[in-house]
């Protein structure tokens, strides 16, 4: 048995994410660790809340809410519509954790103590009006290169030259619109990412099986221009972890919190404590998944994430690890995904457009999203979401491939024999056929899901579906009831049994329906079919069943219709 740790890159807190979002991570690293778990392995699958940075803390300002009282609450409707869509992690965690906190500040000390930690001194606009520092974004001003009059203190949006917030004209605090605002000195510290850069370089070196996506975005930051750069780990902010040495102050500090994106990748080791904790382990029950010197030598480590992620998960967070000097997993392999358009055009949090999580649940059950999603990930290349695809892939793959296929044969079987899987011969040849058809079938679709090859597992699952419904097709046993009922309760015992092996393969992609379908079949044996043949005799003669509901509605023209005007922008 393999040991396999899973991380999904970490939502931010401030808001419900959109479908594009939704499968860029969460949704493949939920497949990936599903079939580990199918097919034996022991798996720990963690992801969490991003909670940290002015995002949050001007969410919240506007929700009229205490930033801790508003991520609390993000954390929870996030966690339920994860659930709803039935992402199986063993841990949700949260990146102000208290375990988080603690380990940002270990790490810190740890890189301060081998020298790779300095102190920089900076200067960072006040707001006298809002009482705190604002960041670049949040300075607004006269651009001094085009005059035009909402420049960000980081880029003018009108000629996209980028800025310095003290270049701006007139500049004004972009939360309260005050202008009274001064220059302060202030103190950050940079983590030498450049000290790093060979060992970064070698360890990437090692990695010759990854996607050479994701080593061109590494090798890209590690060696264009000056190389890879130092980077500023801490601000002048409320909320977030304070900076520390480990557990003692860190003198000059006082007041200042680490920035989001160190502290963040962090909470993937974090939040195995707190799964820990959550669950009454110990320690050491974490630490045999992160620690190579407590057992997690021999843990296969995968991260999922959307492209944009891959800098700061190749470069980044492997340089606060490596830096640590300690005994840390390191990740083994990084799935990452292109970015899923909408309907034309890009999904927008800010303008509502495209469908959100919380919506598509309230229109549709999650395997419907979940089949699409999957079987249309964004991997080579960019995809795109249009109702027109949505509507014939659940109408076609669900409703028509699969659903019929089992509303067929459980009908059939309870008109002529009864709710049980009736008294037969053994299988003959068309059978045989089939079982090493479906075979190879299943051997290659291990194969795919092993590679985190999403769409390919799809298409492979989809033609299983198929084997089966050409199967019943060719021996039409409703016709061969009318001379030889002995073989058409055959084909019928066959086609039952296909229905628990299809339960089986498509629980990692259609959860919900997988369970249903063992649930009608009366059965819990979800043994993953190493010997197909095997797997086709599971259910014996004689073991009832109960007919399901209709597995799959279908989605009708004026439904798509409607959808689509609703979802075009502007949410409620
Ligand atoms: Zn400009």
């Amino acid at each position: 048995m393999a040991r396999v740790l899973i991380t999904s890159a970490i939502p931010y807190i401030n808001g419900i994410k959109h479908l594009g979002n939704l499968v860029g991570s969460q949704l493949p690293a939920d497949l990936y660790a599903r079939f580990q778990r199918a097919t034996g392995n022991e798996v720990l699958f963690l992801c969490a809340t991003d909670e940290h940075g002015t995002p949050a803390e001007l969410a919240a300002a506007k929700a009229d809410k205490p930033v801790d009282e508003f991520c609390a609450e993000m954390h929870e409707v996030q966690a339920d519509i994860a659930k709803g869509f039935g992402l199986s992690f063993d841990h949700f965690g949260r990146s102000s954790s208290p375990q988080n906190h603690a380990l940002t500040q270990h790490f810190a000390g740890k890189l301060a103590e081998a020298g790779l930690i300095r102190e920089v001194d900076d200067s960072q606009i006040y707001s006298h009006a809002d009482g705190r520092f604002l960041p670049d974004r949040y300075v607004e001003g006269t651009c001094p290169n085009c005059g035009f009059e909402k420049a960000r203190g980081d880029q003018c949006e009108e000629c996209t030259k980028q800025l310095d917030p003290t270049d701006l004209i007139n500049p004004r605090s972009a939360i309260s619109g005050s202008t009274d605002l001064e220059v302060r000195a202030t103190k950050h510290l940079f983590l030498c990412q450049s000290q790093m850069k060979d060992q970064l370089d070698a360890w990437i070196n090692s990695k010759a099986d990854w996607p050479v996506l994701t080593t061109s975005i590494a090798k890209k930051w590690l060696h264009d221009g000056d190389g890879l750069q130092d980077r500023g780990i801490t601000r002048d902010l409320d909320w977030g972890i304070p900076v520390k040495k480990g557990t003692e102050d860190w003198p000059g500090m006082e007041g200042k919190v680490f920035y989001v994106w160190f502290d963040a990748p962090i909470e993937y080791i974090a939040a195995a404590g707190e799964w820990a904790e959550a669950n009454g382990k110990t320690d050491a029950d974490w630490q045999r998944w992160w620690r190579t010197d407590m057992g997690a030598e021999d843990v296969k480590y995968v991260q999922f994430m959307g492209k944009d992620n891959v800098p700061f998960h190749t470069l980044s967070f492997p340089a606060t690890i490596l830096g640590s000097g300690e005994p840390w997993k390191l990740v083994d392999h990084l799935k990452s995904f292109n970015y899923l358009n909408y309907d034309g055009g890009q999904f927008s949090t800010s303008q509502g457009r495209g469908i959100f999580m919380d919506q598509a649940l309230e229109i549709l059950p999650a395997d419907y999203w979940r089949w699409w999603l999957l079987s249309h990930a964004p991997e080579s290349s960019d995809s795109e979401f249009t109702w027109d695809q949505f509507q014939q892939s659940v109408n076609k793959d669900l409703a028509d491939v699969l659903g019929n296929f089992v509303s067929r044969i459980t009908k059939f079987c309870r008109s002529k024999f009864g709710e049980e899987v009736p008294e037969s011969a053994p299988y003959g040849a068309p059978e045989q056929a089939l079982i090493a058809d479906l075979t190879t079938r299943i051997r290659a679709y291990e194969q795919h899901m092993e590679n985190m090859e999403v769409r390919k597992s799809a298409q492979e699952l989809r033609a299983i579906w198929v084997a089966g419904n050409e199967y019943l097709q060719s021996t039409a046993p409703w016709s061969t009831f009318k001379t030889d009922p002995q073989l058409a309760a055959t084909q019928v015992r066959l086609g039952l049994n296909l229905i628990r092996l299809y339960a089986v393969l498509s629980a990692p992609f259609i959860p919900n329906a997988s369970s249903v379908l063992m649930q009608a079949l009366n059965c819990d044996d979800n043994s993953w079919p190493t010997d197909v043949e095997a797997a086709l005799s599971a259910l014996p003669v004689g073991h009832a069943f109960t007919v399901p509901d209709n597995l799959f509605g279908k989605i009708t023209d004026e439904q798509s219709e409607e959808w689509q005007v609703r979802f075009a922008g502007t949410r409620d």
